[in-house]
């Protein structure tokens, strides 16, 4: 017997690194709002008409496209998919001409199970059918002058004079900069939802949102994503095989996981002071996929942004895959943790290359999610302005050790402490660490008064060379405070 559906999936592929290719906080936004309006599903059930439909067993995410069709019963679906994918390819590669996309399809009955054994093994495999941007017609055609990727095509004014630029460049030349207040961006999205004015045009202008003892010039990037979502989707493909509450629990999950992301980042955006005080967004959302966000926002509002998306995002997901991992305990006698996610923040200049900062944090990210094997919410970050962008890591941290529910942990609150000392004192500590250890830092610290402040974040005396009873190395803590809310 045939399976009941084909399912065709589309993603662009390094999508972070292609929204970021160009120096303008504008350059990004019309690109990141091509990419959401392009793969909107009102959008893509236009372009591929009777040949598929938008299968709704999949979660909604900016630049994923996942369609289904009817097995044909008198002949192999391979036709159709590629009619399909000549459609669904053309329509991408014309609104983003500068982007990767990837194509893979499979045959079943449920997405859930044709994703964990057909579609994933594909993709890492390599068997997709990949779309690449036209390279240059003839070699020696110089290169665009704004992205520095791909040939240029044509000359284009821009604020600062004429450019040579390649046709993705041009395309995001002519969009406004300003992402519109509809529900197909993500800023479009998170404006409407926080019911707020836009966020600033330029990188400058989002950095002097931020409070006056920023210096208003730093700005922080944040990547997230989440932990073990694999493992929970595998155990979920499995368990639905045999078991039809849990196939019935499935086709909800996904869209629920999807809406918890959404959710945790309006949220996290309605929370921070100068979204209030100045009634518009103060986060720039650059992409956010199913669990995947990357947003740009004051460095000073950095801290207080992460920590609650990430237990916001963790609380709705644990009261989405609950019914699940009961079930699948009931039947199977064990089930996967909840999954969680990580983020890696990165904070510079205002002026720093946003794809510098973006690399740096997705490096940053995968050491959060190294350092605890992916298997609870962590964050790792760097400070390229304070630091430099090669600056040794820190030992990345548990959520845990940070946030408790909605309330700040005994750690949190020590930094707090920390971040209130004049940051004259914040230097000599630093100083008085990186000559002479933590010993001669104590002694900095008690000649001003300071110690009671600073104590948490030594090593323990009695018995001796214990870690700090904060969890927090000095060094660490003092860059954290750096960008850390006052008490
Ligand atoms: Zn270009």
């Amino acid at each position: 017997m045939n399976d009941r559906f084909v399912y065709v999936d589309f993603g662009a592929v390094r999508i972070q690194h292609y929204l970021t290719r160009t120096p303008s906080l504008r350059g990004h936004r019309t690109a990141s709002d091509a990419l959401a309006r392009a793969t909107a599903r009102s959008t893509i059930a236009r372009v591929v008409g009777d040949l598929a439909e938008v299968n709704e067993e999949a979660g909604e995410a900016d630049g994923v496209i996942s369609l289904r069709f009817p097995h044909p019963t008198d002949r192999a679906p391979a036709k159709q998919v590629h009619e399909v994918q000549d459609l669904v390819l053309r329509h991408l590669r014309s609104a983003l001409p500068g982007a990767e996309f990837h194509s893979v399809w499979g045959t079943g009955d449920s997405y859930l199970f044709v994703y964990a054994h057909r579609l994933q093994p594909r993709i890492r495999r390599g068997e997709v059918r990949h779309d690449l941007p036209p390279t240059a017609e003839f070699p020696l055609a110089a290169p665009c002058r704004m992205c520095h990727v791909d040939p240029a095509a044509g000359v284009e004014r821009f604020p600062d004079g004429p450019l040579a630029v390649c046709p993705d460049c041009s395309q995001r030349n002519v969009g406004r900069g300003e992402s519109a207040a509809d529900d197909l961006t993500p800023e479009g999205r998170l404006r409407t939802a926080l019911g707020v004015g836009a966020a600033p045009k330029t990188f400058t202008e989002l950095a002097a949102l931020g409070s006056a003892a920023s210096g208003r010039n730093q700005l922080a990037t944040v990547a997230v994503d989440g932990n073990a979502f694999g493992v929970f989707f595998a155990a979920l493909a499995e368990g639905s095989g045999q078991d039809p509450e849990l196939t019935s629990l499935k086709s909800s999950v996904s869209a629920a996981l999807a809406r918890a992301t959404r959710t945790a980042l309006e949220e996290a955006a309605l929370e921070l002071a100068p979204t209030q005080e100045h009634e518009r967004l103060c986060v720039v959302p650059h992409v956010v996929g199913g669990d995947d966000v990357l947003v740009s926002l004051p460095a000073d509002q950095a801290w207080h942004f992460t920590l609650t998306f990430l237990q916001r995002f963790g609380v709705r997901v644990r009261s989405a895959t609950e019914p699940v991992l009961a079930r699948l305990t009931q039947v199977h006698g064990t089930a996967p943790e909840p999954p969680t996610a990580s983020a890696g923040v990165v904070f510079a200049h205002a002026s720093h290359p946003l794809h510098l900062s973006v690399e740096s944090a997705a490096q940053r990210l995968r050491e959060a999610k190294q350092a605890f094997g992916g298997r609870q919410s962590s964050v790792q970050w760097l400070d390229v302005t304070a630091d430099g962008p090669d600056a040794p890591p820190h030992a990345p941290l548990p959520l845990s050790l940070l946030r408790e529910g909605d309330r700040s942990t005994a750690t949190a609150r020590a930094l707090s402490r920390l971040a209130e000392l004049p940051a004259s004192h914040r230097a000599r500590l630093a100083e008085g660490l990186r000559e002479g250890g933590p010993m001669i830092a104590a002694m900095v610290a008690d000649r001003v008064g300071h110690l009671p402040t600073v104590r948490p974040f030594l090593p323990s005396l009695d018995p001796p060379d214990r870690p700090p009873s904060s969890g927090v190395e000095l060094g660490a803590a003092l860059g954290l405070a750096r960008w850390w809310p006052c008490g």
